[in-house]
């Protein structure tokens, strides 16, 4: 089995469309300009499964992309956008029974317990019905999900910080998932150089604090030089198929329900 990596949601932390905005991307009907929060499902050549961050749409995103396991959830850092939908994983403790690992900062970890503190209580978690998670504290170090071992990293967000992932499995794929990010400093460049799969945030044009415009986003892929490039947490500033016809030819807007698999040797569309 390949690893493979379908994008859950596209969209920056309002979603897309906004609520309440009748703009020409919010009015598409292109379903490539409909954009969830954002998040990945990975599923590793052992067939163990993670997802990274529990948006607020986790529950629509489970069952639009028919998602039956989660074996563990990454976070990436403990803005709404990307950690309010942790209630509805108690569907998989029921299912599997078990408390499910959880891997964030020690930050994110504490904002997590002070929101969702029931679910910090394991077996009697389990018990009442409650999600139920089993806390892990990212100091740095690489951690292992199945056959998957993920490198953290921490890259500046506004006036938090936001922990990138280099993921690689046992059959040499590898990838990148950097979401909400303002700059890749020089040594997170120097980790990531070169690796086939880079997704990366990329908000809008219009300059943010926080995050990177498009134009930001393709100079860092320039530096990263990846196969390939796909960005996520986008705005309703960006059109699908506008944007994309203007990005390199390895760069390209992700889509919600897009699926990737990866080999030791490239990336593909499934
Ligand atoms: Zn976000
Ligand atoms: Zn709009
Ligand atoms: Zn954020």
């Amino acid at each position: 089995m390949l690893m493979r990596v379908t994008f859950l949601g596209t969209g920056t932390s309002q979603g897309v469309p906004m609520i309440a905005c009748d703009c020409a991307v919010c009015a598409s009907p292109d379903p490539r300009n409909k954009r969830l929060r954002p998040s990945i499902y990975v599923e590793t050549a052992s067939g163990t499964c993670f997802v990274v961050d529990t948006t607020p749409d986790f529950r629509t995103q489970c069952l639009v992309n028919n998602l039956r396991r989660v074996d563990a959830v990454v976070i990436t850092h403990a803005h709404a956008d990307h950690i309010f939908g942790l209630d509805d994983l108690r569907r998989f403790n029921q299912i599997q029974r078990g408390v499910i690992p959880i891997y964030a900062s020690a930050d994110s970890m504490e904002s997590l317990r002070r929101i969702f503190g029931y679910a910090f209580a394991a077996e009697d978690s389990l018990r009442q019905g409650w999600a139920a998670v089993e806390p892990h504290i990212l100091d740095g170090s690489p951690f292992q999900i199945g056959s998957a071992t993920l490198q953290p990293f921490a890259v500046p967000h506004g006036k938090t910080t936001t922990l990138g992932f280099l993921v690689a499995d046992k059959d040499g794929s590898r990838f990148a998932y950097i979401t909400d990010v303002k700059e890749v400093p020089p040594p997170v460049e120097t980790l990531v150089r070169g690796v086939p799969l880079l997704i990366l945030g990329a908000l809008r044009h219009t300059p943010h604090p926080a995050h990177m415009t498009v134009a930001e986003a393709v100079q860092t892929v320039k530096h990263v030089q990846p196969m390939c490039a796909y960005f996520v947490h986008m705005t309703h500033e960006l059109d699908y198929k506008e944007t994309n016809q203007r990005l390199p030819l390895n760069t390209r807007l992700a889509h919600d329900g897009l699926r990737l698999e990866l080999s030791a040797t490239g990336v593909q569309e499934v």
